[in-house]
């Protein structure tokens, strides 16, 4: 059977990764995928990873299997850090959370929820969006359409067209969003915008999935859930997928989770009981090790605000990479201000670069970024800046 299966291509992120990889050149330089790395160009251990990893094998607890939908503590934690402690939801009891295998798994195993009770859903995510957005809720099944967001003019959001678009969708379709730290573009809405959206998502029966996959690592772990705390106040169904991926540097360990949130209290134990039931039938059930780091975590007061403090570093240090960008881009003369930089949140800035200049970035310097002009900053340090800096001026006045 396998003979009639035709190439299959990788996605645009993976396949200049593993040019990357492949490339020899001593100097490259990765900016294509979204991994913050430090000072000095390496992906950080966090202190407060390292020491809830030294406790939890000290404690040399048997690898038993995880329940499907994770520890009580796991669950809770990523309940308190979205909806804040004692909120309303939690004390309602009105969300559901299951561990996942990354953010990627909490989308997944919403997908297939959603696909179970809207069946006929259009699934509507930004344009642009993640690349694996639209691939993963095609495979789930969904028809994906995309609804206005970059605006290449202002290099912010197209606010009212996104919005004139959503309101022609019908009712019981599903909105992807980005609850900050927007990827790829970096621009993000603000509060009242997030109000608006409240509002005509509860109007036009639209159904809310919130990826957050960045919290903590736009303005604060609090301000980036906004847009999760006031769809919570609304009191509707809605899905949230976290990752923490980013903000406990845990890439490769492959956490996050899936949440639930109801209207109704009443229907969480049947809602979960499905998500439980759709995990058992996939891999049955999650991991140990990032959940117990992340639990760890954020269940030892000392280690969870040793945790906030390197997540603050993480996000300081971030922002100081997109002033320098800007105002050395800006010194340059390039024929536009490149100041939108510093107003974008997050691992990633849309900087404006075609893909001829990301192409000669590419084999004339060794710096890989997304044809898309997408570049990760969290990349960025003081040791490479320079460099990039020259490099962009070159293509740019070419
Ligand atoms: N959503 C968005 C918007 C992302 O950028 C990413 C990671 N690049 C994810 C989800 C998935 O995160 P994870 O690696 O935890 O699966």
């Amino acid at each position: 059977p396998f003979l009639h299966i035709p190439g299959t291509p990788l996605d645009p992120i993976m396949a200049l990764f593993e040019a990357y990889n492949h490339d020899s050149r001593p100097e490259k330089l990765n900016l294509v995928v979204g991994v913050y790395t430090d000072e000095n160009g390496s992906i950080p251990i966090l202190d407060s990873v390292r020491s809830a990893e030294q406790e939890w094998f000290a404690q040399g607890k048997p690898k038993n299997y995880r329940p499907i939908e994770g520890t009580p503590g796991f669950r809770r934690s990523v309940q308190d850090l979205l909806f804040g402690e004692d909120s309303e939801v939690i004390t309602d009891q009105r969300a559901a959370t299951l561990q996942s295998v990354g953010g990627t798994g909490g989308l997944k195993i919403g997908a297939d929820l959603l696909k179970k009770v809207l069946p006929d859903a259009v699934v509507a995510v930004s344009d642009p969006s993640w690349e694996n957005h639209r691939a993963l809720f095609e495979a789930a099944g969904f028809k994906v359409v995309s609804y206005p967001y970059h605006d290449p003019q202002s290099h912010g959001v197209r606010f009212d067209s996104m919005c004139a678009f959503l309101r022609t969708l019908p009712a019981g379709s599903i909105v992807v969003l980005h609850a900050c730290c927007h990827n790829p573009t970096g621009s993000d809405l603000s509060p009242d915008q997030w109000r608006m959206l409240v509002d005509l998502t509860g109007e036009n029966d639209l159904f809310p999935f919130i990826d957050i996959a960045y919290q903590g690592f736009g303005r604060g772990l609090a301000e980036d859930a906004l847009a999760v705390r006031l769809f919570a106040q609304a009191h509707r169904d809605f899905l949230i997928a976290s990752s923490f991926s980013k903000s406990f540097s845990l890439y490769g360990e492959r956490i996050g989770a899936a949440t639930i949130v109801c209207g109704d209290p009443a229907v969480v134990s049947r809602v979960e009981g499905l998500a439980k039931r759709l995990v058992r039938t996939n891999y049955s059930n999650p991991p140990t090790h990032g959940a117990a780091i992340v639990e760890t975590v954020l269940r030892t007061p000392s280690l969870r605000s040793l945790w906030e403090s390197e997540l603050g570093h993480m996000r300081t240090r971030i922002r100081r990479m997109r002033e320098q960008l800007a105002d050395a881009l800006d010194r340059n003369d390039l024929g536009g201000s490149f100041q939108f930089i510093k107003a974008q949140n997050g691992m990633f800035s849309y900087s404006g670069l075609s893909a001829e200049h990301a192409k000669t970035l590419r084999d004339d310097f060794g710096i890989y970024v997304l044809d898309t002009g997408r570049i990760c900053v969290a990349a960025l340090n003081d040791g490479n800046l320079d460099r990039v800096v020259r490099a962009i001026t070159h293509v740019v006045k070419r």
